[in-house]
């Protein structure tokens, strides 16, 4: 599962996701984070077991769990191999293979978007 978490400024200090490493059969790992005393967000992709139970306790705690369902489609006969998307991307989701053709990863991918506005022949798109 990937998901985008808010913590508000009353409980931006506590240790919720050491809590949660702790105390759950998860795989946890940050793929973006903006956190300051104030607040803030992270970007999350948790596996195993118990992620349920994992999500469920950060709700609890009072993390605002946003899960990310959208993932990144690629036309193959449409994609030019130009390379625009793959600096644009924040979850490094577009590679090259070693003939240097571009390749998705949709299970990285986090649906933010930014790959499909710079395609220059709309090879690729976000989808639900
Ligand atoms: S939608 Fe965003 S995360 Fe997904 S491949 Fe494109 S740039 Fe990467
Ligand atoms: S920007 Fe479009 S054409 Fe260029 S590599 Fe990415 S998907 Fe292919």
């Amino acid at each position: 599962m990937k998901a985008w978490l808010t913590f508000s400024p009353k409980i931006v200090s506590n240790s919720i996701i050491s809590n949660l490493i702790k105390n759950y059969d998860i795989d946890f790992n940050i793929l973006r984070a903006d956190i300051t005393p104030e607040g803030g967000k992270m970007l999350i992709e948790i596996s195993g077991t118990q992620q349920k139970q994992a999500a469920e306790f950060m709700e609890k705690e009072g993390i605002h769990l946003n899960p990310i369902n959208k993932v990144v489609k690629k036309d193959e006969e449409k994609c030019i191999d130009c390379g625009a998307c793959i600096s644009l991307c924040p979850v490094k989701a577009i590679n090259t293979t070693e003939d240097w053709t571009v390749e998705v990863d949709d299970l990285k991918c986090v649906g933010c978007n930014f790959c499909t506005k710079s395609c220059p022949t709309r090879a690729i798109w976000v989808t639900e």
